[in-house]
């Protein structure tokens, strides 16, 4: 098919692009175009105006300052995939962008446009929330910050308004001490997954846990965190024989209902069995970090 009759808006600056915003009624934003172009072709979405970000400038620029990673909200995501210092930064992000879709999809989409998109089984927004993360919109009245866990409303929504931009997605800088895992079932590699989960775990000094960060995609609306998870890693008690057990504390949030995919019990289970393997990697990982650095300690 082809979509309905729409005016393409090609600015030259993000203030040019809010304007377009504002002028019409109904817009949408033209980023990688892999998720709305066919949605305009299936004519699920007839807007007024298609809004085009690519020749607004600085839009993906990728820069690693301090204790965040700023990333242009219209970088390709294998651009973000590939980039050395955002791995060494925050190995995470690589290895989490590495199960979305495929290479050539990646090669279009943008870290923003998949964002913003808010698709509830998507890996990025999932990875935002885990490592709370932050992105900056533009609108009328300037620029504004929003956090991860602020900006995730329902399936394919966000508190982005309409008439915004987002324009800069922030993820931290991995703390020292600390190991990550994403990982995920699908049927077939690049497809949606039936669940996935960001992880990361941080160790004290003497090696006990000291905290853990965990989001999973594709079991309910929207992204989420595994707040239970998260606070049972807090307990003094809580060490890798324990992981099993907090896991299953994981299988609560699931509200996706039985679809065509898979029964609402088979998506628990896979989701209880994805945290218990993200936990034992990320634990794995923190651990091999922490013994280096003492190393490098003690030979310098
Ligand atoms: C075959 C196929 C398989 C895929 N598999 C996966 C997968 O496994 N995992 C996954 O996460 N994704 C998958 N995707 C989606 C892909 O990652 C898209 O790139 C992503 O969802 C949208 O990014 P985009 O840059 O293409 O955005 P676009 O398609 O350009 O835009 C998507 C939506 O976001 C809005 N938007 C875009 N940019 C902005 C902005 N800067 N400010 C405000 N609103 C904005 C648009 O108005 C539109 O509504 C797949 C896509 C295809 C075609």
């Amino acid at each position: 098919m082809k979509p309905s009759r729409f005016e393409y808006v090609l600015p030259r600056s993000i203030e040019e692009a809010v304007a377009a915003r504002v002028e019409h009624a109904d817009t949408v934003v033209l980023s990688g175009g892999q998720s709305l172009v066919p949605t305009l072709n299936f004519r699920l979405s007839n807007p007024e105006a298609v809004i085009d970000l690519r020749l607004v400038p600085g839009l993906d620029d990728v820069r690693v300052e301090g204790e965040w990673i700023h990333v242009g909200g219209r970088t390709r995501q294998r651009d973000l995939e590939l980039d050395d210092a955002v791995h060494a930064a925050n190995p995470l992000i690589r290895e989490t962008l590495h199960h979305v879709a495929h290479p050539v999809i990646r090669n279009r989409g943008t870290v923003g446009g998949s964002i913003a998109h808010a698709d509830p089984s998507a890996e990025l927004p999932c990875l935002l929330l885990c490592l709370d993360g932050e992105v900056v919109a533009h609108g009328p009245s300037g620029a504004r910050t929003i956090d991860a866990q602020d900006l995730f409303e329902f399936i394919l929504s966000t508190t982005l308004e309409p008439d915004e931009i987002l324009t800069e997605v922030r993820f931290p800088v991995l703390p020292e001490r600390t190991g990550w895992c994403f990982t995920e079932f699908a049927r077939r590699h690049g497809d949606f997954a039936l669940a996935g989960v960001a992880a990361t775990l941080t160790l004290a000094d003497d090696g006990t846990i000291a905290w853990g960060q965990l989001a999973a995609c594709g079991v309910t609306t929207t992204p989420v965190r595994l707040v239970a998870v998260e606070d049972a890693l807090l307990d003094d008690a809580a060490d890798p024989s324990r992981f099993r057990e907090i896991a299953a504390l994981a299988a609560d949030v699931v509200t996706v209902p039985d679809d065509e995919s898979c029964s609402s019990a088979y998506r628990r289970d896979l989701l209880v069995g994805l945290v218990e393997r993200a936990l034992r990697t990320s634990w794995q990982r923190a651990t091999e970090r922490a013994t280096a650095r003492t190393s490098r300690e003690v030979t310098s």
